[in-house]
């Protein structure tokens, strides 16, 4: 029997969703339970935020701007470049999906570290392109002298995932430039820095400062993450006007939706509140990490909100164990992930940690 649905999709994995925490809590007796599966910030909306959204609410019979003229101008500004530069959308994964639909042909290449962030492979499969996936580093961080050795005449889209998801590796802004000026002028380089607001590490440069006048350079970002946005789903991206002109073509349209953006709005008013709780995460991410360097020596240095147990195949088991002390993680073959809580809850993690890596 022919199938109705491409017979190259059979092999895409399928999205596992993060447990419930309100579930588990139920499951196990519990008063809470404690979720670090997915890198959010733990503090709530920024103040604004639901203000902006309650008012938008009185307004959803109507379609939002199409343009999403205030919220680019917004960003535009914020960044310093013109807003023919800014494309938004449903989430940067979506900005990602519409990268490699304006770059790439059926089986046109796209290259990118490995292990990083799950949605890429999907993504790619899922345009048709295919996945050329450069193994990291035995450091996990990404090895950028193999990429550019990977590059083919086919490859249309690079992606660089800085600090990458999950590993939370960097990579540093003189081997970046070393590696930008490698690759061929024609080739989109995307630049995932959906955890930018974490970085402290002074090496580490912002791509759109650095890099900005690039035109095959494009870079990524989030309100899902610093700016506590997750559950509106918006995102943005800085391109040349040619490629973000492409992109708001190709975008579903109003896939922005009114109450996005709104709230990314507001959000961005409350850019102090914003970094402050970024510096909370930092300053938990210090303690987190060296506590699980006791334990796993072989933990990498973060610069996200999350930190990388690289412990193989105790990855799963470990998972099973948090989640069956109220803390939900993040296993991958390779290793867990796990993202930073308030100080409490991260006091949780560890004493669950310890009892089983100790
Ligand atoms: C979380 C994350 C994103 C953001 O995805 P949204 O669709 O904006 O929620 C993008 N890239 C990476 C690497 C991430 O970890």
């Amino acid at each position: 029997m022919t199938s109705l649905t491409r017979a190259d999709l059979d092999a895409l994995p399928a999205y596992v969703p993060g447990r419930s925490p309100a579930d588990l809590a139920r499951e196990l007796g519990l008063s809470e339970a404690i979720k670090l599966a997915s890198n959010e910030v733990p503090y709530g909306p920024l103040p604004g935020v639901v203000e902006a959204i309650g008012e938008a609410a009185g307004q959803t019979h109507r379609y939002p701007d199409m343009g999403v003229a205030a919220l680019r101008e917004a960003i535009a500004e914020r960044v310093g470049v013109s807003a023919e530069r800014v494309a938004t959308g449903c989430g940067s994964v979506a900005l990602f999906e519409h990268l490699v639909k304006v770059s790439c042909l059926p089986g046109d290449e796209v290259l990118y570290s490995w292990r990083s962030f799950e949605a890429y492979p999907i993504v790619v499969t899922g345009a048709g392109a295919t996945s050329v996936q450069v193994p990291n580093t035995a450091g996990h961080g990404h090895d950028l002298e193999a990429m550019a050795a990977a590059v083919t005449p086919r490859t249309r889209l690079i992606v660089v995932c800085n600090p990458n998801n999950p590993t939370g590796t960097t990579v540093k802004r003189d081997e970046l430039t070393r590696f930008l000026d490698a690759v061929p002028r024609d080739v989109l380089v995307v630049l995932d820095e959906a955890y930018l607001e974490f970085v402290t590490d002074p090496d580490v440069c912002d791509g759109l400062v650095e890099y900005g006048d690039r035109d095959n350079v494009v870079v990524l970002r989030t309100f899902s993450k610093a700016w506590g946005l997750a559950g509106l789903r918006a995102g943005y991206l800085v391109a040349s006007p040619q490629v973000a002109e492409a992109v708001r073509k190709v975008v579903t349209p109003f896939s922005t939706n009114a109450l996005a953006q709104a709230a990314a709005l507001a959000a961005l008013k409350a850019d102090d509140e914003m970094r402050r709780r970024a510096e909370l995460v930092v300053r938990e991410r210090d303690r987190v990490v060296h506590a699980m360097r006791e334990l796993v020596p072989s933990v990498p240095d973060s610069q996200a909100n999350f930190v990388w147990l690289p412990i193989e195949d105790r990855s799963m088991p470990f998972a099973k164990h948090c989640e069956s002390h109220g803390v939900i993680v993040r296993p991958f073959p390779q290793g867990v992930r796990v993202s930073f809580g308030t100080p409490e809850q991260n006091d949780r993690f560890i004493e669950v940690a310890k009892a089983f890596l100790a």
